[in-house]
């Protein structure tokens, strides 16, 4: 049983059902942005050179297109409200770790989650075109340019905590290796398997809690 859990929990693909930053390179950016996308899932390029230069594809005067476009497009997924209540309720601290951007993830989880527990990637729109700048790059101990650096990030938040990382996809898998407990869907359930790491599947925010609440009880 864990005596002191903390949950990191994924954005894109996660807390929304899909991933918001391939919604908006399929709407907006020109053909190359594929390449790019493919370079990261195959680990090919860093995470952090790929989707900053999916970013500098798009002209920064699509902005208000762009924003309204990912804040309709976004869909919450089920559960999300009531595991944040859940985690109120048992006192775990909750951190949201997202390679996203705050244009989007802040306003999507505007009453949910309080700014100080949500840790994303910047857009700025002041050049032509759309830079990122990375507040949370690698510590010391990471080298794999993850742009928002989810396990320098977890040794910042819980250095003895009990940490369970819930996620979807390659961009937690760093994370996940420190993590006590995973909570996987998609990719990142296919190498928690590959990798022998203690993980349990989900759908929807009602398999977490019931995960949690196993380990926590
Ligand atoms: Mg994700
Ligand atoms: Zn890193």
């Amino acid at each position: 049983m864990m005596q002191n859990p903390v949950l990191i929990c994924d954005f894109d693909g996660t807390v929304t059902e899909n991933d918001n930053i391939i919604a908006i390179m399929k709407k907006f950016a020109p053909p190359e942005w594929v390449l790019l996308k493919d370079g990261v899932l195959s680990q090919g390029i860093s995470i952090k050179e790929g989707v900053g230069r999916m970013f500098s594809l798009l002209p920064s005067s699509q902005k208000e297109e762009i924003t309204q476009f990912i804040l309709q497009d976004a869909k919450i997924r089920e559960g999300f409200a009531d595991f944040v209540t859940y985690t109120k309720e048992a006192g775990i601290p909750l951190y949201i770790v997202s390679g996203g951007m705050d244009f989007f993830v802040k306003p999507i989880l505007n009453g949910l989650v309080p700014d100080d527990h949500i840790y994303c990637n910047e857009a700025d729109f002041s050049n032509s075109h759309i830079h990122i700048s990375w507040p949370h790059t690698c510590d010391g101990q990471c080298t794999n340019e993850c742009g928002c650096c989810k396990p320098s990030i977890v040794r910042r938040v819980a250095p003895e905590q009990d940490i369970i990382v819930v996620g979807d996809s390659v961009t937690d898998l760093e994370a996940a290796k420190l993590a006590d407990l995973v909570i996987a869907r998609d990719l990142l359930l296919e190498k928690s398997e590959v990798l022998g790491l203690n993980y349990k599947p989900f759908q929807t925010f009602y398999d977490v809690i019931e995960h949690v609440k196993e380990v926590v009880k």
